[in-house]
């Protein structure tokens, strides 16, 4: 492993400071960018002064020895110092290898419990930017500008994104066209997912287009809500129904169903309708649970009061 301090020509007991201003002479004297300037071994003491020159990293290298390998980029400790022509143009050769990438469109769509059973067909229109066969000339078409921040001192340059074209690299940020997307909702599909189409976000000038996302939301009603799989209805009964039992008669998409409700029913548990509910896109169906509310009359008159009296003198009811 390499001797970060010999790399650098200082004692193993210099300062942080030392150690700064050794790098520093050495990086100006080696700089690949100056006459006589060694690529090599720029690279080695910006590996060495990215370990040494830290104060964490140093003590974790001497006491371990074993800060391996080289993280960061040499030009960015350098880039502390200087702000001169020969980095900024190796900071553009360095970015011409990524591919911009259009702005991904996000849009939220409330369904349906019909639609997400049954999966329906939707139609919605949005609106994309497009190409309008022009360069930005900014950013040159890529989206992204260097500006200087920090002090006299500490001066580095950083990627902004291009006002001009607000980063998609097309002369006045391109045109904006209206699109229309026809898709099928997936069957059983919940609030939170969402559906991808690929490169149908923005465009951008020597790019990839960005994805379109439509996140689903699925709204229920009062009495019916969709959760995960199961199909759950709220049916109002009298508190005479819940001790008689009754069969009741339930809306369910795929027509009424019939459902006995047991005498002396807890409401607090749910009746089940055993498959009746939503699909987990993998041919498994969640259940409709049926809970009952118990529906008062709001008033009783003389009769009804006298009878319902009499019950809790019966047997059963008596306290
Ligand atoms: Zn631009």
């Amino acid at each position: 492993m390499a001797n970060y301090y010999e790399t650098l020509g200082v004692s193993k007991d210099s300062t942080q400071d030392d150690i700064k201003k050794a790098y520093r002479k050495l990086s100006i004297k080696y700089h690949p960018d100056k006459e006589g300037g060694d690529e090599e071994r720029f690279k080695t003491i910006s590996e060495a002064y990215n370990t040494i020159g830290d104060k964490d990293k140093r003590t974790k290298y001497d006491t371990q020895g074993q800060q391996r390998g080289f993280d960061g980029d040499p030009f960015d400790a350098f880039s502390q110092f200087f702000n001169n022509q020969g980095k900024r143009r190796r900071q553009q050769q360095q970015q011409q290898p990524v591919r911009m990438r259009g702005k991904d469109l996000k849009i939220n769509l409330t369904i349906t419990l019909e639609e997400t059973y049954w999966g329906e067909e939707k139609e919605l229109k949005y609106r994309k930017k497009i190409s309008n066969g022009r360069k930005c000339p900014q950013c040159n078409g890529r989206g992204i500008i260097m500006q200087t921040i920090g002090s006299a001192f500490f001066r580095q340059m950083v990627n902004v994104t291009c006002p001009a074209c607000a980063g998609c690299g097309f002369l006045n940020g391109g045109d904006v066209i209206e699109r229309t997307l026809k898709f099928t909702i997936p069957r059983g599909i919940d609030s939170g997912h969402f559906m991808k189409k690929n490169g149908g976000g923005d465009d951008t000038f020597n790019g990839i287009s960005g994805d379109l996302l439509i996140v689903i939301n699925v709204e229920g009603t009062e009495d019916r809500k969709k959760e995960g799989m199961n199909y759950i209805y709220l049916k109002k009964v009298n508190p005479i129904e819940c001790i008689l039992g009754v069969d009741l008669t339930v809306p369910h998409f795929e027509g009424d169903i019939r459902i006995k409700v047991p005498e002396l029913h807890d409401s607090s548990k749910a009746l089940k309708a055993k498959g009746k509910g939503f699909t987990d896109g993998g041919g498994m169906f969640g259940d409709m649970l049926i809970y009952l509310e118990q529906d008062m009359p709001s008033k009783l008159t003389d009769e009804e009061r006298k009878k319902l009296s009499e019950i809790l003198t019966l047997e059963n009811f008596k306290r």
